[in-house]
């Protein structure tokens, strides 16, 4: 009798499921495994670059019915409603609304984030978000635009992170036509050092962009956002940057998650509460330091963990045991208007450090970074040995060292 094959319910086909998804398929394509990826859009774009897309410039997408042509994975497009772990099973809801229930025997979860929209009230109402697709998405902002920069408009952005800092330069930069504002609750960049603040400082000034610090935003309105204390900024749209968010499947359905509602990993991806279910990606995060003192959600994070999760499946599926999740941070770049970009090379532990490239150097540098990302996640299936990544050794070398200053807090793991 033939063995059923095993079946692989990929939940996300951002750059982490994608890169899953890829990566394992070529290290199991002579096995019996059947892969299924559900994504609810049907077309793979590049997060980071959804900026660009909403001023009008061209952006990599390609569908996953391409994408996946020379593979065995089968793609269901879909958005993922409930999660049973204790009978393994998904449902999914198509475009036409019917209920679809997919069973599996190992699940990923790779749903990703989001920007929060709940937070103020009127964001949900009227403001755009970097999204692919939808009535407030990076896509509508693209059609808007153009007619708001021929009127001389007004654009609020809201958030002074890396998304609302790349967003406003981009926009004043591809629009000077445009009035662009920028509020922040607290000080601008307020993450970075004061070196890399007052560089995105300086360059939001010289592109005209008025910055509006220390301000809390109580309401955002269909033609003004309300700052706490009275005063309101007019503007033909305001495009909402702050804080990203992940939804709630995880915690619903009863996975082990941080406050966050983040999936609880262990150093192989296993959700710590069901070791069935892998978890990647930003909608994730590891219990133990991998090597790095902390986890920022980024593309760079997300393809490590999904390049480490199908090291860690394939491995469990030939019976043997993988390394423990471990990498550093390498270099962070921050796009700062059309040919500009700040390029910062990082510690190991995601701090920046000199010499910083700005300029269309800068600009030039990020290029190459986030195509990287995009070729190495399209080349995982033919070539899954591709990508790989430095800080391998960092998880031992802290174990070792906590065990001889005598904190062994963080044990050694080994699939039993
Ligand atoms: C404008 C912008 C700029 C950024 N710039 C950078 C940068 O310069 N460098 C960097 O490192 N990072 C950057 N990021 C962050 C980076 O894009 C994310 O950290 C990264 O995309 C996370 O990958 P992921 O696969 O975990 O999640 P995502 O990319 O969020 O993918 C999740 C996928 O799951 C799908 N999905 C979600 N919910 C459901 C559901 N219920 N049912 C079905 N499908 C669902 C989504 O459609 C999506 O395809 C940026 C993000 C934005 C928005």
């Amino acid at each position: 009798m033939t063995q059923p094959s095993t079946r692989i319910l990929v939940l996300g086909a951002g750059i982490a499921g994608l890169l899953f998804t890829l990566r394992l398929s070529g290290k199991v394509a002579r096995e019996s495994v059947q892969i299924t990826l559900v994504d609810e859009v049907d077309t793979f774009t590049i997060r980071p670059r959804l900026h660009e897309f909403a001023t009008n410039q061209r952006i990599f997408s390609r569908p996953f019915s391409q994408i996946l042509l020379q593979t065995q994975v089968q793609f269901v497009q879909g958005r993922v409603t409930s999660l049973d772990p204790s009978q393994h099973r998904v449902t999914v809801l198509d475009q036409q609304q019917q209920r679809h229930e997919l069973g599996y025997d190992y699940l990923v979860y790779a749903l990703g984030s989001m920007t929060d929209r709940q937070n103020v009230p009127g964001v949900e109402q009227y403001a755009y978000t970097l999204t692919a697709k939808g009535p407030f998405s990076a896509s509508a902002l693209r059609g808007r635009l153009p007619d708001i920069a021929a009127r001389g408009g007004q654009v609020v952005v809201c958030g002074g992170g890396a998304t609302g800092i790349e967003t406003a330069t981009q926009v004043a930069s591809v629009y000077p036509q445009i009035k662009v504002s920028l509020v922040t609750r607290g000080a601008l960049a307020r993450s970075w050092d004061k070196s890399v603040a007052d560089i995105f400082r300086q360059r939001l000034v010289n592109l005209g962009v008025e910055i509006v610090d220390q301000s809390e935003v109580s309401a955002v309105r269909a033609q003004s956002v309300v700052l706490e204390g009275g005063r309101e900024l007019g503007c033909d749209l305001c495009i909402w940057t702050t804080g990203f968010v992940v939804q709630p499947l995880a915690r619903e359905s009863g996975l082990a998650v941080n406050e966050h509602d983040q999936a609880l990993v262990d150093p192989f991806l296993h959700s710590v509460s069901h070791r069935e279910i892998y978890a990647i990606g930003d909608a994730a995060m590891p219990v133990e330091n991998p090597g790095v003192s902390h986890v920022r959600m980024s593309a760079f994070t997300a393809s490590i963990m999904a390049a480490h999760g199908a090291d860690c499946l394939s491995a469990e599926l030939a019976g043997k045991t993988p390394k423990p999740l471990s990498f550093a941070y390498v270099a962070q770049a921050v796009a700062l208007g059309q040919n500009h970009a700040i390029f910062l090379p990082l510690t190991p532990d995601d701090r920046p450090r000199l010499p910083y490239i700005t300029g269309r150097l800068g600009a030039f540098t990020r290029e190459a970074f986030v195509g990287f990302v995009v070729k190495a996640t399209l080349a995982q299936q033919r070539f899954p040995g591709m990508f790989s990544w430095v800080g391998k050794r960092r998880y031992e070398q802290q174990l070792q060292k906590r065990t001889l200053e005598g904190h062994p807090s963080q044990q050694a793991h080994h699939l039993s």
